[in-house]
């Protein structure tokens, strides 16, 4: 095929792609003449590049090949080291490379705020928090290698690993503390790749005397990156170095992650981190309280912490928001003020809602009647919005499989699994169905 007809197609291309996308997985591409006019061979970077237009890229660019060259019948991609690519419009190489730090530089953006001090423990997150600080008293020392943190959102994952590296910062200043999320791996791994210098970026790591990496769920599926990941681990832990991670997942559920690097994971020391009881709560709410300078009576604090149960990064929100509105109408905090900035935050907290609530929402969105939902109905429609409404019991009440699974005419508890995994597997693809999901959720309690 001539390389003059790829330019077509690539500009066909750029009008339906994202233009980061686009830059970053098409332009490059440089188009190889071929002798017959039924294969289109796209010369690449290197086998990383390769074999993710492979997995990610290649249907797609073949529908629109066909579309401007029907003779095609197929797509090769080739490796080509050498020649820059060439196409119309210019990019401009020079301003995107990163230049990754020289030798046993530190890679961190570690948040000072997060401090062992200013952590509050209760009975769901104290032996996290001792171990933490076990580690980083003695990092690659103890027994805790690799140290797995893993629990719900805003349970203060984040907080305690950061914790770690500001307390090594302080008290050990010639240790190395490198910090990243998997996903700013993941990214910076990938832009290193391309601009040739992925050795220089993943040799930082190497370097580490303690590594901390903050969401390692995003990894799954990442081959190649996890590939790297796995490299570097092993470096880090034949050195004795050590290495910190927070997932939200503990490491046996996490689905897409090499089984070889899960079992890694878990030579160390896997903890949970539980959702605060009712005097954590108010502790905590006390000490953000107090850093803004806001006066909250003890009933309040009492009011809210029995209303927000689950993530401790909302309790920051409402004190936020407390602050400005009692700042912005310099009126005092009541609890009826508190009861209306929370009016929407209580409704959807998971503890107020009920399996019936949910049912009835469901029943009249998909106008079903609620009978239908609660029996043994097959029919593949009222099967659907059982499955939907299964789904929606089990992410946002915290009633069990058992009991939700009793809701729906006695159903035992796989099936309410599988109606939550087909339901989380069809909203990742379903636009339609993930914004009924979340009318009906915001319908619930109405
Ligand atoms: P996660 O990483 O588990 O999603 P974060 O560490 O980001 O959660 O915590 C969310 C917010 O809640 C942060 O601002 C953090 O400082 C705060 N937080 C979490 N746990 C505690 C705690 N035990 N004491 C004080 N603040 C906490
Ligand atoms: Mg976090």
């Amino acid at each position: 095929m001539q390389n003059s007809k790829w330019y077509e197609i690539a500009a066909l291309i750029s009008h339906s792609l994202d233009n980061d996308i686009f830059e970053t997985w098409i332009h490059p591409l440089i188009p190889v003449d071929t002798e017959t006019d039924d294969t289109l061979l796209l010369a690449v970077q290197n086998q990383f590049i390769l074999d993710f237009l492979e997995h990610n890229y290649k249907d797609m660019i073949f529908s629109y090949a066909k579309k401007i060259s029907p003779s095609i019948h197929s797509i090769k991609f080739i490796i080509k080291k050498n020649k820059a690519p060439v196409l119309p419009t210019e990019q401009t190489p020079t301003s995107k490379k990163t230049s990754f730090p020289q030798k046993r530089h530190q890679i961190h953006t570690i948040n000072h705020n997060y401090t062992f001090d200013l952590f509050i423990t209760g009975s769901g997150n104290e032996f996290a928090k001792s171990v933490s600080l076990a580690v980083a008293e003695n990092p690659g020392k103890t027994k805790f290698n690799p140290l797995l943190i893993y629990g719900g959102v805003g349970l203060g994952k984040t907080h305690l690993l950061h914790a770690i590296g500001n307390y090594i910062i302080t008290n050990l200043p010639n240790c190395v503390v490198n910090s990243v999320t998997s996903e700013e791996f993941y990214l910076n791994f990938i832009e290193a790749i391309k601009n040739d210098n992925a050795k220089l970026y993943t040799d930082t790591f190497r370097q580490s005397d303690v590594l901390l990496v903050d969401d390692i769920q995003f990894f799954a599926g990442k081959e190649r990156t996890q590939e790297e990941f796995f490299y570097i681990f092993n470096t880090l832990y034949q050195l004795g170095k050590q290495v910190v991670l927070t997932s939200d997942l503990p490491p046996n559920s996490l689905k897409g992650l090499h089984d070889r690097l899960v079992s890694r994971f878990q030579w160390g020391l896997c903890v949970d981190i539980q959702p605060p009881d009712l005097e954590t709560r108010v502790a905590i709410l006390k000490k953000k309280a107090e850093r803004d300078n806001l006066t909250i009576p003890e009933n309040i604090l009492y009011f809210i912490a029995e209303n927000v149960t689950t993530n401790i990064r909302k309790l920051e929100g409402i004190i936020i928001r407390i602050l400005a509105f009692a700042s912005i109408t310099k009126t005092d905090v009541t609890i009826d003020l508190v009861k209306n900035i929370l009016s929407d935050t209580i409704k959807k907290e998971p503890s107020k809602i009920s399996i019936d609530d949910i049912i009835d929402s469901v029943s009249e969105y998909y106008h079903i009647p609620v009978n239908n939902l609660r029996e043994k109905n097959r029919s593949k429609e009222v099967a659907h919005c059982r499955q939907v409404a299964m789904y929606i019991s089990k992410m946002h009440t915290n009633y069990s499989l058992k009991t939700i699974g009793l809701h729906f005419g006695g159903r035992d508890h796989s099936t309410v699994i599988h109606a939550v995994k087909q339901i989380d597997k069809n909203k990742e693809k379903d636009k339609i169905l993930s914004n009924d999901i979340n009318y009906i959720l915001s319908q619930i309690g109405n």
